[in-house]
């Protein structure tokens, strides 16, 4: 053992079995928390254990043992850094540079290999810390492109970890040229190199415990958005669609803008499932969920309200127009090139809410638009049919929404008349 004091090697085995336990949990919970680009994880930990205990073994004298062992402590470190890049890239599914970082290892192995390894002490720290600087480089490049803006703390705390390391190599390689008597027979010069790792070990668990958040990061991103949206469409599901019903009832009140509710279902669902099967009816469903997408507007909102029928929310739409809108939903699904699969139908049933009327509720919207469903169904389907005005309550937001302008025009008349 080279040490010369037991602390300094007793913090840097603390270090590495703080990674060590750090990883053991992350991987034991990652076999239990599924995320997307979950399998990164595995390249972190694998990685970060290879790299963070060649460090130490660096220390410990490889090339004494011959140069398939320093070889082999190099190779590990160096594969460890490969492991973390390609963590990050399939973590943030960055474009693939598989080819280009097998060469970069491979040359880098070659050139290690090509060192007189009892005497190139000085050259062969050189070549490790150059790939150490290349990789948190661009992890740290990467880093601030991957997350949005502006960062957040633990965006700052990822660049604090990778700038450690980073800083840490730079300092080691600096100071390998100030100590230009580093020799495998140097003890204390190399005590000095150690101390100055320990920062770079401590950045790397930094910048791990902060890649281990962002794991659970888009794991409760994932909860969040599973709980509001239909699995298989992509949709908002029943419930989230009753929840932003209810509210914008209220927006509609408030703003004195009326809102429609459109109840629309696949005609003779059930014969497609009978005549190609399940799957297939899954796959219609999805490319109908993709239409009515592409044909709505961006306020309106689109739920899956059960197995083959939907709900529309469409603000802002009344008497006046709400025919132009459904018409041309009807018109979409119909016309829709489905191929291979077989092409649909649907009947929609609307309900139209006028911001004056206060006893119409969310439940009361959709048993109307219910109502009207059936009656298209009856009639045939394809087509849809809309609740008919209660005319008092239509006339008076015509008549309200009259007065708010007329009593806005007089306003600026007047303004305009006193700016005169
Ligand atoms: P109608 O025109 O009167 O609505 O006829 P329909 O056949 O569409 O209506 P019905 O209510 O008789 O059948 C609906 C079918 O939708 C039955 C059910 O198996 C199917 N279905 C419901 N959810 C799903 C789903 O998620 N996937 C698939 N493939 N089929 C579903
Ligand atoms: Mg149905
Ligand atoms: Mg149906």
């Amino acid at each position: 053992m080279t040490f010369t004091s037991p602390l300094t090697l007793t913090f840097v085995c603390m270090l590495i079995a703080m990674l060590i336990m750090i990883f053991v949990i992350i991987s034991l919970l990652a076999s239990k928390i599924k995320v997307k680009n979950g399998e990164a994880s595995h390249y972190w930990t694998l990685g970060s254990l290879l790299s963070g205990t060649s460090l130490l073994f660096f220390y410990l004298q490889p090339e004494i043992r011959g140069a398939l062992i320093s070889m082999l402590v190099f190779g590990a470190y160096l594969l460890g850094h490969l492991l973390h890049w390609r963590g990050l890239q399939i973590f943030f599914s960055l474009p693939k540079s598989r080819y280009l970082w097998q060469l970069a290892g491979l040359t880098m192995l070659a050139f290690y290999a090509a060192l007189d390894h009892e005497n190139d002490y000085q050259l062969r720290m050189a070549a490790q810390l150059v790939v150490s600087m290349v990789v948190w480089s661009l992890c740290l490049w990467k880093w601030i492109e991957i997350r949005p803006k502006p960062f957040q703390f633990v965006t700052y705390l990822g660049l604090f970890g990778l700038s450690l390391m980073i800083v840490d190599v730079l300092t080691v390689l600096m100071t390998n040229y100030l100590y230009a008597d580093i020799s495998m027979a140097n003890v204390g010069s190399r005590e000095k190199i150690v101390v100055k790792e320990i920062s770079g070990l401590i950045g790397l668990l930094i910048y791990m415990m902060v890649l281990i958040y962002c794991y659970f990061e888009r794991y409760v991103e994932q909860m969040n958005y599973a709980a509001v949206h239909d699995d298989m469409t992509g949709l908002f599901n029943r419930r989230a669609i009753l929840e932003r019903g209810q509210r914008e009832i209220e927006v509609s009140r408030r703003s004195n803008k009326p809102l429609a509710i459109a109840l629309v279902d696949v005609d003779n669902f059930k014969k497609i499932n009978d005549r190609y099967g399940h799957a297939v009816g899954d796959l219609v469903l999805k490319q109908l969920a993709d239409v009515l997408q592409k044909t709505c507007r961006s306020v309106d909102l689109i739920g899956r309200y059960g197995g083959e029928e939907f709900c529309l929310i469409l603000p802002g739409n009344h008497h006046g127009n709400i025919d132009a809108v459904a018409d041309r939903i009807v018109k979409a699904i119909r016309e829709h090139d489905y191929r291979p699969l077989p092409s649909v139908t649907i009947s929609i049933g609307i309900s139209v809410l006028s911001p004056v009327d206060q006893k119409q509720t969310w439940r009361s919207l959709v048993k109307q638009a219910d109502r009207e469903l059936y009656k298209v169904k009856q009639s045939g389907r394809d087509n849809y049919s809309t609740a008919a005005p209660e005319t008092s309550k239509e006339e008076e937001w015509q008549l309200k929404d009259n007065e708010n302008f007329s009593s806005k025009q007089s306003k600026l008349d007047a303004s305009f008349f006193r700016s005169v």
